[in-house]
């Protein structure tokens, strides 16, 4: 029986198109951990995780909770995963499910490449079959300015996008200028907004009463992520729907959504939730409280897009508007499969594992931006 052999993790800094302007303010780079696991017939299964709040650490961390993957079965990876939370975080009382979901959703990502590239299948039809032939996506609006957002609006528009995502929680004239004018543009196009956290209920009311003439389809997270109850209260005081998304980091998190009905649809994904297998869990819990799941990314490359695109195909109650951010990238770390979903749908991968070959020399590239970042 295989066995896996060694663990690496390699530290990658990507420069972006051009700057990200959100709620928390304007970034330049995205920042991601490689980790690649090889069995010992070397065959090597890849993931991603996020690297917050320092990229050396957490690299750190990482390293020391997939040694202990070594000497032991792909197979075995939702165990493996539990019991190294218990003996490395729950053990020493860090009770840390959120800091540690963002490791394992690595881990669990390579793992689950690992075991569809042993096995000849994609990952997909490892998690039980896909119930669609594509997923839906929707189209993320990049700029600063009305002008800027306004123009990418345009061109999306005409290019046949479907769904459109835009960040709010930039202060009010700005929002409602930047509203108004991607509005203008997409006609009667579906146009979703997110607040990043940036409203307390009272504004959150205020600014929803003010953006229901846009005909927005929904807004996502206008509230802080540790009070579930107000965004419940929100969602009780306004016309527009309201998503999760920074609230919904775990399994316990999405039940507590349902439970309270603070939502009419979560946006979550395997960087927050742990991985692949956990996104499953998640979306059952969501289904059993009737609610879609939108699949969540964050400054992820085109490795967790794959994830995602699996899970999507996976999921029975998904949204046909999720979230890629590998398209922000000025250049993507995945050479193939061609990720741009057409018209706002990607068709099924059927390749071995999750599916994609890497360029070696832009994740060079990426470990040397990431040893010069250390030393300035
Ligand atoms: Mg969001």
């Amino acid at each position: 029986m295989v066995k896996i052999s060694n663990v690496r993790v390699r530290p990658l800094v990507l420069p972006l198109k051009q700057p990200y302007h959100w709620s928390y303010g304007i970034r330049q780079t995205f920042a991601v951990n490689l980790i690649e696991i090889e069995a010992d017939d070397g065959t090597v299964g890849i993931g991603e995780c996020t690297v917050a709040p320092d990229q050396g650490g957490t690299a750190a961390i990482l390293k020391r909770l997939a040694a202990h993957l070594v000497g032991q079965s792909p197979y075995d990876v939702v165990p493996l995963l539990s019991r190294i939370f218990h003996q490395e975080y729950l053990g020493h009382g860090a009770n840390l499910m959120r800091a540690a979901n963002q490791m394992f959703s690595g881990i669990d990502m390579a793992m689950w490449d690992l075991q569809g590239r042993l096995a000849k299948l994609p990952v997909h039809r490892l998690l039980g079959g896909a119930h669609r032939k594509a997923v839906g996506y929707f189209y993320f609006l990049q700029g600063e300015t009305a002008e800027e957002l306004a123009r990418d609006a345009a061109g999306a528009h005409a290019a046949g996008e479907r769904v459109f995502y835009l960040k709010v929680g930039r202060g009010e004239a700005l929002d409602l200028e930047i509203v108004a004018a991607v509005r203008r543009e997409i006609g009667g196009a579906r146009l979703r907004l997110d607040a990043n956290e940036a409203w307390g209920v009272h504004e959150a009311i205020t600014m929803c009463r003010k953006l229901e003439k846009f005909d927005i389809e929904f807004i996502e997270q206008p509230t802080v992520s540790w009070s579930i109850p107000a965004m419940a209260q929100v969602r009780e005081s306004v016309g527009i729907p309201i998503v999760a998304d920074q609230s919904a980091f775990t399994l316990h998190d999405v039940y507590e959504i349902c439970r309270q009905r603070a939502a009419d649809m979560i946006c979550i994904g395997p960087r927050e939730i742990g991985g692949i297998q956990p996104m499953l869990k998640a979306a059952a819990v969501a289904e059993a409280a009737g609610l879609k799941i939108c699949i969540h990314s964050s400054f992820t490359t085109g490795i967790t897009t794959s994830a995602e695109h699996h899970i999507g195909l996976t999921i029975p109650n998904l949204d046909d508007g999720n979230q890629i951010m590998w398209q922000l990238v000025g250049k993507d770390i995945v050479a193939s499969p061609d990720l741009a979903p057409k018209n706002g749908w990607l068709d099924a991968f059927q390749q071995p594992g999750l599916g994609f070959t890497l360029d070696e020399n832009l994740i060079a590239e990426g470990e040397r931006r990431f040893q010069a970042s250390r030393q300035g």
